[in-house]
């Protein structure tokens, strides 16, 4: 079965559905689902907006939950947080923990501020750094997240537009390598695939993850909406196929590889 392994519901302070909206939209589809809802500890423009009492999500995700309905949480993941984020991902019985990059040198990516006095080469770079230090660390995550969260914020267009593998040929294989290092597979976020130069850009990614050595991706639409729950999934299946990548979801922390009947 398909699975849809990232959407933001009850829990997250952005998003406009709740459970039974996303459940209902994904039977609709006949596809499985986890939510995965935001914790960002210490995030800097407001320090708990994004923390949330993780039992009671339980409690009222739980009896909701089977084989197609999983929970999941999406962790942001900063360098100072480590220790935090690990207690979170392995207090609790999650069946899919995904890690994010959403902020870098402790500045919000979705803030114009956070862009500002740099160019655009040094945002790269300390983005790749700031994930690398991250994903480095004794930490306990799943897939990583939308690696090109980063170009929906960022004031940059044309060619720039795009994260580009020759930005930074040496950190993005850094990053690679530590993710396949520690068999965490990579994210094809759904969000910007109505983008053709979007799709374009993402693909020589994509494919460097795989020709390092990654076998597995996994395919998440970040719904905030019902109407978007299973958003544009075909077209990262239609891209995991062009880079030679296994797409999976996880129950119980466990991997599972999608059946895709595509
Ligand atoms: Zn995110
Ligand atoms: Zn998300």
């Amino acid at each position: 079965m398909l699975f849809d392994t990232h959407m933001h519901c009850d829990y997250s302070c952005d998003s406009h559905m709740e459970f039974a909206d996303a459940i209902a939209a994904a039977q609709a589809q006949n596809i499985g689902m986890i939510v995965t809802e935001h914790w960002d500890y210490d995030y800097p423009t407001n320090p708990t907006a994004f923390i949330f009492d993780i039992d009671k999500y339980f409690d009222r995700l739980q009896p909701l939950c089977g084989d197609k309905v999983l929970i999941g949480i999406e962790i942001g993941m900063q360098a100072h947080t480590a220790a935090e984020d690990k207690k979170v991902a392995q207090g609790h019985a999650f069946d899919y923990v995904l890690g994010s990059i959403h902020c870098i040198g402790g500045r919000d990516l979705y803030e114009p501020t956070c862009y500002e006095g740099r160019t655009r080469q040094q945002i790269v770079e300390e983005f790749l750094n700031e994930s690398i230090a991250c994903v480095a660390q004794d930490r306990d995550f799943d897939s990583f997240a939308h690696i090109d969260y980063i170009c929906r914020y960022w004031p940059y267009a044309g060619v720039g537009r795009e994260l580009r593998l020759q930005d930074a040929p040496e950190l993005f294989d850094r990053l690679f390598r530590l993710l396949i290092e520690k068999n965490i597979p990579i994210e094809i976020n759904t969000r910007r695939l109505d983008d053709a130069a979007a799709v374009a850009g993402l693909l020589p990614l994509y494919k460097r993850y795989r020709a390092l050595g990654g076998e597995y991706c996994t395919v998440g639409s970040d719904a905030h909406y019902a109407e978007h729950v299973g958003r544009r999934l075909s077209e990262a299946l239609r891209m995991a196929a062009a880079c030679g990548l296994t797409p999976v979801y996880f129950q119980e922390r466990k991997m599972r590889i999608m059946e895709v009947t595509q």
